[in-house]
Parts: structure tokens; sequence; C-alpha cells
């Protein structure tokens, strides 16, 4: 077997499981090997039933006292049996297994691993694991590897996956020459590949975590070092015109607000970058709301007036049409044409834009991925701008080329990092960093508050929707699911339905919708069509409604800090008073603690930097990052001495040393 070779060369993987690998974004062996677990279970020591935190996950052994009974309500299965121990009793559910009847017999001790709840007065176990007592024992000694998984692939199937290409793992090639290894302290790569998947104990999986991070981190440093030597080289070919700087004093004069001190830091940066001698590649840096998108519009304006096109990228189509509404309208009477184009336009339409590109009859594009991918053609392409998204790789460098002479790149990001690690991690950029909000801004108002506080929360709602504002509600679930015990839009939405008066407006929004039925929503939203918005994670990035004033996060203890402040930052966009009420369901006392730095500060730095000291229980790794460097494993705060390393390595050894070929979590570097 070979790393390049399809998985379904893997013994068990036939063409079905292959499909639902597939659908994980592994195709090929190395893509599996490269899939690292989520994270490590142990199986502790039983605990008596009677000793059960209600919620937490425990292992109990208890004997079968009850005979196993099914049975079926419509197109469901329930199983059924009560188990006991010394210290009390319980019941214990399955769905849809019948078969377990045939497993479970009164009078036999299993150890069941779940989680314990009241139902009906009575401790129940749902969809428990379950082990005889010496197959329990023997698993207490290892750390069991837990997958992402999708419907239809159990983590059994991919850990017998993995466990097959096993000697395979152990023959990686390393690329770090053995000096290198030893200068840098870092373990072999064979070897903390192998470790991730098996890890014999925690100093060895710290280990092997630390040599995998360095090496996403080499491979992300080398890019940028290339992309650093070639951006110096670079010359400017689209310089802006003379007229430009009164032009563009007029342009913000009539804006119907004052530019921040940053804001107009940032729109003299690029000033000066454009009418420099060299091609331009800078960040602008600014938390949640502080306005970049009018520093990218004054840098669009300034090209276009010197006659160029420019053409503005997100990460999705929502908004894509977000930022084409407010710019059409923005450009409308400086006669500057501004057109949308996404997957959803009709063919037709999308040929008469091309069309009116090649013409130089369009002076503005905005889209999403697909404008520099596609066979647009452009008249003459002075600057790209990138929101909330990835910076432009090698290999998109070389597709803008394909459209004529190198164009501008400026690229929008949230993303809070210190001042010391961004200078390695942007190394290839010039940064412009937006330190203030605009004017009149009032700080969210924040609380972490129990589920008992939802019915004070609904009438807070009720009264700033008769105040004309509006409301999001953020739920970690798209549909009802048996296993999780967490708030779902689909349902929320209904019950809003029925417990609020009917003039109240509401809908919901959840990725598996499909992309026009979200933009009509949205717009709908934006034009105050609509009153609560109950919504997953989608609307996190860049939705911008000034007249939402009230978030309500319900499970909030499901998410990362940075990542519940992304979602707050949708809210305090205006001048009114906006709110975040984050409902915290796990009645741990650390839970708490995590979510209270968030009603101490508004500032995305200061969360970010909390974050990594106190992780959410589901995020081992911290894996959650924005779009712009997705890693596998390597996170920027929690490795921070691993990518200092890596900086070092890559300024030594690039010359010789070039990165392992990694198949995942840089597709787009
Ligand atoms: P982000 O940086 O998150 O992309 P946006 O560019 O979407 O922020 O701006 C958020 C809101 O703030 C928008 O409604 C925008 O019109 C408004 N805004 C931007 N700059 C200013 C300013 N200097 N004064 C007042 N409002 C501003
Ligand atoms: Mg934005």
């Amino acid at each position: 077997m070979q790393f390049s070779d399809n998985i379904t060369e893997v013994k068990g993987i036939g063409e079905k499981t292959a499909a639902l690998f597939k659908k994980l974004g592994i195709t090929t062996v190395s893509e599996l090997i490269m899939t690292y677990p989520r994270r490590y279970l142990t199986y502790d020591s039983v605990v008596p039933l009677a000793e059960c935190e209600e919620g937490e996950r425990v292992s109990v052994m208890a004997i079968i006292v009850s005979y196993v009974e099914v049975k079926k309500f419509k197109s469901i299965s329930l199983t059924t049996l009560t188990a006991r121990d010394e210290s009390g009793s319980m019941r214990v559910v399955f769905y849809n297994s019948p078969f377990l009847k045939n497993v479970f017999h009164k009078g036999q001790s299993f150890v069941f691993v779940g989680s314990v709840k009241k139902k009906n007065g009575m401790r129940t176990m749902e969809m428990p694991e379950y082990y005889t007592e010496s197959d329990y024992e023997r698993m207490t000694s290892v750390m069991q590897p837990v997958y992402p998984l999708t419907a239809g692939l159990s983590n059994k199937i991919f850990q017998k996956a993995v466990r097959s290409v096993a000697p395979l793992i152990m023959e990686t090639e390393d690329y770090l020459p053995s000096f290198v290894k030893e200068e840098f302290s870092l373990k072999d790569r064979a070897k903390s590949l192998y470790d991730m998947h098996f890890p014999e104990n925690q100093d060895e999986l710290k280990e092997s975590v630390k040599r995998i991070a360095f090496d996403e981190f080499y491979a992300f440093l080398y890019e940028v070092k290339l992309l650093r030597d070639i951006n110096s080289r670079e010359v400017n070919t689209h310089r802006i015109s003379s007229e430009v700087r009164y032009k563009l004093n007029e342009f913000i004069t009539m804006l119907p607000f004052k530019l921040t001190n940053g804001q107009s830091q940032a729109v003299n940066d690029i000033y000066n970058d454009l009418s420099s001698g060299q091609v331009m590649n800078r960040l602008i840096q600014g938390d949640v709301g502080s306005g970049k998108t009018i520093v990218g519009a004054a840098a669009l304006y300034m090209m276009v007036i010197s006659g160029y096109q420019g053409a503005l990228m997100v990460p999705t189509e929502v908004l894509a049409n977000q930022h084409y509404e407010d710019l059409s309208g923005l450009f409308k009477s400086y006669n500057i044409r501004v057109e949308l184009l996404t997957g959803h336009t009709p063919a037709k339409e999308k040929r008469h834009i091309y069309d009116r590109l090649k013409n130089k009859e369009i002076d503005i594009i905005i889209g999403t991925h697909a404008l520099i991918q596609d066979k647009v053609e452009f008249a003459n392409l002075g600057l790209v701008i990138t929101d909330e998204q990835h910076r432009f790789g090698v290999r998109q460098r070389e597709k803008l080329e394909e459209k004529g002479e190198r164009p501008h790149v400026l690229i929008m990001s949230a993303t809070p990092i210190p001042r010391t690690l961004a200078i390695i991690m942007y190394a290839d950029l010039d940064i412009s960093v937006i330190k203030d909000m605009p004017e009149g801004r009032k700080p969210i108002k924040n609380c972490v508050v129990g589920t008992s506080y939802r019915k004070t929360a609904m009438g807070f709602i009720s009264s700033q929707i008769k105040d004309g504002h509006q409301a999001y509600i953020i739920c970690p679930m798209v549909e009802e699911n048996e296993a999780l015990d967490v708030e779902n839009v689909t349902e929320y939405k209904e019950r809003l339905i029925s417990a609020f008066p009917e003039n109240i407006r509401i809908e919901m929004l959840h990725g598996k919708m499909k992309d026009d039925e979200k933009t009509d929503i949205l717009m709908r939203f934006r034009n105050r069509e609509i009153d609560i918005l109950v919504s997953t994670t989608v609307v996190e990035v860049g939705i911008n409604n000034p007249n939402a004033t009230v978030m309500m996060i319900e499970n909030a203890e499901r998410f990362g800090l940075a990542q519940l402040h992304q979602l707050r930052g949708r809210v305090g966009r205006g001048d009114a008073q906006s709110y975040c009420i984050f409902i915290n369901s796990k009645k741990t006392e650390e839970s708490m603690e995590r979510l209270r730095v968030l009603e101490e500060s508004n500032d995305g730095f200061f969360i970010a930097s909390s974050d990594l000291k106190l992780r959410g229980p589901g995020d081992f790794f911290g894996v959650r990052q924005s779009g712009e460097m997705e890693f596998e494993i390597a996170d920027i705060y929690n490795h921070a001495d691993m990518l200092k390393l890596a900086q070092e390595a890559v300024l030594k050894y690039s010359d010789t040393v070039k990165p392992a070929k990694l198949s995942k979590g840089f597709g787009t570097l």
C-alpha cells in the first residue's frame, strides 16, 4: 500500500464506506492518516450509581435485573432494561437497536458508559456504550482516539481503517534531517504520526502534537517566505492618478460618518501603497464592527477613478449579497458600476457579466472565490480585496497573473492575533491595525446566565422589539439530536412562534438551507421584515444589521470564547445600546468561570488570549480558527513556542529543507 492510494485499497473499506469518508474530505490513505483524532477518551474506573452527577459522562458497572423489552413507536424502536449496582438502579434505553435483545440477558453484568439523566423521576442512561467487565478493564489502560465522524461512519470503523494502515504510518519519511530535529528537540515524524492515532500516554501524545504543529507551521511559513520573496520584487503597474488625493478627501467627506483614526490611517497606508513603486500586499486587521468595509471601499474608489477595475471576494454568498447591497448604494452617485457574481447567478447573466468585465463596462465585481478561479477575464484588474478570508498563496497569485498584470491585494481580517505572532504569520504582508471603534458606539452589555433566566430574557427581547429593534437567537444545532441535549433552531423557532404574539415575525437560518434561501432570509432581516432570527453559527461571519440589538446564545458552554466573541459582534453595530445574553446550560463552576471572560471584556485580543487558558471541554486542541490559517493541529496561541521555532527553522534552513506534503489543512494556501 502507498500513501497516494485511494482508501478503497484499505482492508475493509468498500465503495460505500469510501463514500462516507469522502464526506469528511478523505479520499486517499495519506488523508486518512492526517485526519487526527478530535480528542481521546480515557475510560475511568467505575462509579457507584448513587454518586453519578447528572449530565456527566460516567462508567457504571451494573447487573441486568429485568427482562429486555423491545417496543415499537411508528418508525422508532425502543429497547429498555433495568440494571442495578449496590447503590441503586437505572433504566437503560437504546433507540433502533432491537438486536440488543440478543446481547443483554437478565443476570448479566455490564459496564455502561454514558451520562445519567433523570427521566420521569427515574435515573436513565440513553444509548450508552457497553462493555463486558474484562473488555472494559483492558480499555482503562489505553487512550481511545475519537475521530471526526459523519452519519453512518462509526468511530469503530474509523479506528479499524487507521489500524490497518499503521505499518505504513511508520514508514513515513522525515523531511527534517536528524541534526535539525536535534537542534529543535523534535520527535521523529513517523513516530509522531503514529502516536497521534495510538498514543501510549499523555507525554508521548504531547510531544507528537508539538511535532505535527511544527510541521504545519513550517509548511505554512515556508510558503509565506516564498511569497515575501516574490512580493519584494513585484512592480506596481496600477498606479493611482494624481487627482486621487483630493477626490479621496471628497469621498471621505461625503460619507455619512466620520472615519475613526484607525480607519483614516489604514486608508492613508493604502493610498501610499497604491502610489508607490511596488505592488500592494496589505492586511487590514480590525475587531468585528471596527468598520473595515469602508476602508476596502475607499481602496476600490481610488482604483476605479484611476481607470482600473476592482474585485471584492468573500467566503459566503450571503456576505457577497450584503456587500453588494451596501457598495452599490455607496457608489451609485459616483456612477461607479458594481456587479454581483456568485454560484447562483444564472448562466445567461453570468455570460453577460463576463462580457462586460472584459469590455470594462463593470468597475467593481463582488462575489465568492469563483471570481478569480472561473474563466473570468478582466479588462484591467487593479485590485483584489478579500474579506474574512484566506490570503492568496503562490498558486492563486499565478491565477491572478493570468488575468493580466499582477493586481494589488488587500486582505481584511478580524482575527485577533497579538502583534508578536502577527509579524510571523503575516511576514509577507504589510499590516494596518484598526484599534478604535466608530464614535457613538456603546460597548455591548453582556450577561452570562443559567437556563432559568430564559423567561426574563424573552421578556427583554420583546421589549427591544417593541422599541423597533431586532434580535438574534443562536442555537448550536439545526435539528433535534437524540444523543445530545442541546438546543436546535428548528424546534426553537416553533416554540418561539407559539410563545410570542402573532405580530412578531420569527424566522430561522442554518447551513443546511439553500444559498438563495439563506440570502433571502438575511436580506429580509436587514430590511426589518423579521424580528427574531433563530440561527446557527452561520451568522458568525461578517453579517451586518445595525438595527439588531440583542443576541441570545443558547448552550453557550459549547462554543469557544473567540467564536462567541465573533458571534456577539453581530450586535452593537449601530448607535443603540446592544446586549448579549449567554445562556450557560452546564451547571459547573468552570463553565461559568470560562464564560465570564465575555462579561468582563468586549476586546477580541483579550478574549483570544484568555481562550487558550480556558478551552471549552470539547476543543481539545482548540481547533476552531479563522479561515486564513486552517491548521489541523497547530494553534497559534497554544503552540506559540512551536511557531517561533518553525520561524527560526525556516529562516535558517528553507534553502535546503523543503516541507512535508501536508494533504490536509492547506487547501487554499
Ligand atoms: P467590520 O469591521 O466588522 O467588517 P463593518 O465594515 O461591517 O465592520 O462596519 C460595521 C458598521 O459600522 C456598518 O454599519 C458601517 O456602516 C458602520 N461604520 C463603519 N465605520 C464607521 C464610522 N467611522 N462611524 C460610524 N459608523 C461606522
Ligand atoms: Mg466585515
